[in-house]
């Protein structure tokens, strides 16, 4: 029986730890953890998610500081708004809702946060120190999915892992924190040849490629243990699960398995910089 790596249920248990944590911080040191959202234009998908970390950081009572920009706001204007979250005292974490409109520059933008409030895991130095195993938040999807597979204690030493986008938020994470865990890392994008090969030859897929069951259950082997990133208003992820659910060793339900443990990790993060600057780490 492939073994189901339930996020949802992950993620509740974990709410349970944050909401104490919190309520100490609370009754200790009279602050609450903030973490401050940043929505720009008026998609309603990144709409809809800024709302549900919103009530995600209500749920284990921490507060959420909701900023909401225009349409037209520039890099410059963004950049300035990021410096003065950066500068106040009060905000723990700061999250820039991705994508931002076109003309928006969002990797200076994401540059901007402070290292100490990426508790998103977005910034170009916080991505370095993770790969070099250093002091750094994750970026919240691939480290919800490495929280997943630690839970359920998956074997990653000398696994062959193929990871299959390579975007700065999930695909390129992904890949680094796998090669952590001294797995062997494969990273397939647009321009692959033989990709179904490549994914045959998988310990480990982890799918992130932004496309309706884009990769077919018959690319991955018996034993597999699959991960699929991908969530489409369908109710499907990036792989074929049906195919390959009974044949796999483990994977991730869609909806219910990478999802939830998203916005559960940024919610983590942001309750750890809280802690780490009342001192508390
Ligand atoms: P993205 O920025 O659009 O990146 C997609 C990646 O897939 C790119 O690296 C792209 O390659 C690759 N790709 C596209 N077509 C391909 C093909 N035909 N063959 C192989 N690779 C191909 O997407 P993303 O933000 O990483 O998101 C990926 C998926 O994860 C989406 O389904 C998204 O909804 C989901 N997601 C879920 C969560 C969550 O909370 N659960 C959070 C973020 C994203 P190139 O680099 O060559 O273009």
């Amino acid at each position: 029986m492939a073994i189901v790596l339930d996020g949802k249920k992950l993620s509740l248990e974990s709410e349970n730890d944050f909401s104490k944590r919190v309520e100490k911080i609370k009754a200790k040191n009279h602050s609450t953890p903030i973490l401050a959202t940043i929505l720009v234009g008026s998609d309603p998908a990144s709409a809809t998610y800024v709302k549900m970390k919103g009530n995600a950081c209500k749920r284990v009572g921490m507060d959420s500081l909701k900023i909401e920009l225009d349409e037209a706001t520039t890099t410059s204007e963004l950049i300035k708004k990021i410096k003065e979250l950066n500068a106040n005292e009060d905000v723990h974490g700061i999250l820039l809702q991705h994508p931002v409109p076109e003309h928006i520059d969002e990797r200076s933008c994401f540059d901007a946060i402070d290292i100490k409030k990426d508790v998103d895991g977005v910034t170009s130095l916080g991505f370095g120190r993770m790969s070099m195993q250093e002091r750094a938040y994750g970026s919240c999807t691939p480290y919800g999915i490495m929280r997943l597979l630690k839970e359920y204690k998956i074997p990653l030493e000398g696994k062959s892992a193929v990871v299959v986008g390579r975007s700065p938020i999930l695909g390129k994470p992904m890949a680094m924190m796998l090669l952590n865990e001294n797995a062997t890392v494969t990273i397939c994008h647009s321009r692959t040849k033989n990709l179904p090969e490549i994914i045959s030859t998988a310990d480990i897929v982890v799918g992130a490629v932004g496309i309706p069951k884009f990769i077919k259950s018959d690319w991955i082997k018996d034993n597999a243990v699959v991960v699929d990133a991908g969530y489409h208003p369908e109710k499907c992820g990036d792989i074929d699960l049906e195919g390959v659910i009974s044949r796999s060793s483990a994977y991730t339900p869609v909806p219910g398995g990478v999802g939830p443990m998203t916005i559960n990790t940024l919610i983590m993060q942001t309750l750890e910089s809280c802690e780490a600057h009342l001192g508390l780490d």
